[in-house]
């Protein structure tokens, strides 16, 4: 929009007439009080000023709006009565353009300057955007080495852990095994073995990000039916963890065509996360129905619960709740690859939770997911 600054009335009027002839957007003042105001409120390409006005004049006004910030791109093209005035022209204006007309206004001349400014005050817009969506992609980089150092830095913790532990046990063995003691040879393995299950399911894991990374995941997919399925997840889980009671709402006993043991990879992940971020209850609920010519499964916790505006991050890569992150062990990687998973059956993974009252991991798939393209 163009700012149109004069005393007299009559130039406004045809000034803004020419303009607006030519599809410019015009506004006007009246005095250089007035113009200040406006200034003040509304975004300008041009100001158009002129030089004698009562009251401020034109180089008040120019030098008072060299200090909005909001006029920063804003140029000025001074209307003065002779050229003797125009060497104060420069004084105290430094922000946008600067130009001037002589009246009596050529307004051929005038269109000529303003559609000039016009111009280079898009081009300067266009720079300052590309300017900003570097600096962004810039910020985003460096985030993104942040995040993977950190990442680096718990993962290795996080096998370090039972490695230790491993470690330890061993050492326990050997003393065990010198003094004939078997039953705690047997209870020291045992311990050894959980720890080393652990182990092997983060290294599963990291594998199965490189893997996505490189696109290389692979699926096996054959007919299988997924109540048979829940049943043997739910003994199996329910053996490693027997202070928690698994209970199974609904029945799928339709055949569906998809890797098994990915699909029994996310289910464990979820359950696994229920139980993780449950800390204090014993009660775990897989909800399951044949919707939408496929198969819906939900495992429900009533645990500690996920803010809506954290919901839409927890399948992201590395992503894990900064509050309750100090709290719970984790890399931050299962449910990221729970829904590549998903995705390639076709399907989509969600979550419907509240803070405090715990949350409901569910995943969709078809009946018959897409075989893979190679
Ligand atoms: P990890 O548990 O190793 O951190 P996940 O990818 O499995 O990584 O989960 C990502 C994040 O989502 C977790 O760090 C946690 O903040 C949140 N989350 C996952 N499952 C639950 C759950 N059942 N209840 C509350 N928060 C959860």
């Amino acid at each position: 929009m163009i700012l149109i600054v004069d005393d007299t009335p009559e130039n406004l009027i045809s000034l803004k007439k020419v303009l607006e002839k030519h599809d410019f957007e015009v506004d006007t003042a009246s005095s250089g009080e007035e113009a200040l105001k406006k200034v003040l409120k509304n975004e300008y390409v041009l100001i158009i000023l002129d030089v004698q006005m009562p009251g401020m004049d034109g180089f008040e006004v120019a030098e008072a709006i060299s200090g909005y910030s909001k006029a920063k791109e804003t140029a000025i093209i001074f209307l003065s009565a002779a050229n003797t005035e125009l060497k104060f022209i420069t004084k105290g204006y430094s922000s946008g353009g600067l130009d001037y007309i002589t009246k009596p206004v050529d307004m051929g001349i005038l269109l000529l300057k303003v559609k000039t400014f016009y111009r280079i005050y898009e081009q300067s817009r266009k720079l300052i955007e590309i300017q900003k969506a570097l600096m962004d992609e810039i910020e985003f980089r460096k985030k993104a080495e942040h995040k993977k150092d950190e990442f680096i830095s718990i993962a290795s913790h996080e096998l370090k852990t039972p490695l230790t532990s491993v470690k330890g046990y061993v050492q326990l063995l050997g003393r065990s095994i010198d003094k004939g003691d078997l039953e705690t040879v047997k209870k020291h393995l045992q311990k050894a073995e959980v720890q080393l299950e652990k182990l092997n399911d983060l290294i599963a894991d990291l594998l199965d990000i490189s893997k996505i990374e490189s696109g290389k995941l692979k699926f096996n997919k054959k007919n299988f039916v997924m109540d048979d399925l829940l049943d043997s997840i739910i003994e199996i889980m329910h053996q490693s963890n027997p202070e928690f009671h698994i209970l199974k709402e609904g029945h799928a006993p339709q055949e569906i065509f998809g890797d098994e043991m990915r699909i029994e990879q996310v289910i464990i992940n979820f359950l696994t996360n229920a139980m993780k971020y449950s800390p204090g209850t014993s009660e775990i609920k897989i909800v399951v129905r044949f919707e939408n010519a496929g198969v819906y499964v939900g495992v429900k916790d009533y645990g500690i619960g996920i803010d809506t505006e954290q919901q839409k991050s927890v399948f992201d890569k590395f992503y894990r709740v900064e509050e309750t992150a100090i709290h719970f062990q984790g890399l931050g990687i299962g449910l990221y690859i729970s829904a590549e998973i998903i995705r390639r059956h076709g399907g989509e993974v969600g979550v419907k939770s509240a803070i405090g009252e715990g949350s409901e991991f569910y995943f969709h798939i078809p009946l018959i997911s897409p075989t893979d393209p190679d």
